[in-house]
């Protein structure tokens, strides 16, 4: 994997799973698209179970 460029301090960061850089600790704002975002905040895991069970319910309704 190539490094990346942090976009406070120029500086190379070579951890792809890196949030911070290592140096100015700035974020590194990796938004690598919807699956980028998925990987680190934990309310976005929340977010999808509370989906999956709005759905859930959803389709239970529509069963009834
Ligand atoms: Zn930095």
């Amino acid at each position: 994997m190539s490094g990346y460029i942090c976009p406070h301090c120029k500086n190379p960061i070579y951890d792809d799973e890196a949030l911070l850089c290592l140096y100015c600790g700035g974020s590194l704002g990796r938004s690598t698209g919807f699956l980028g975002k998925l990987r680190y905040p934990r309310h976005a895991i929340i977010l999808t179970v509370l989906i999956i069970l709005v759905l859930l319910s959803l389709v239970i309704l529509v069963i009834q």
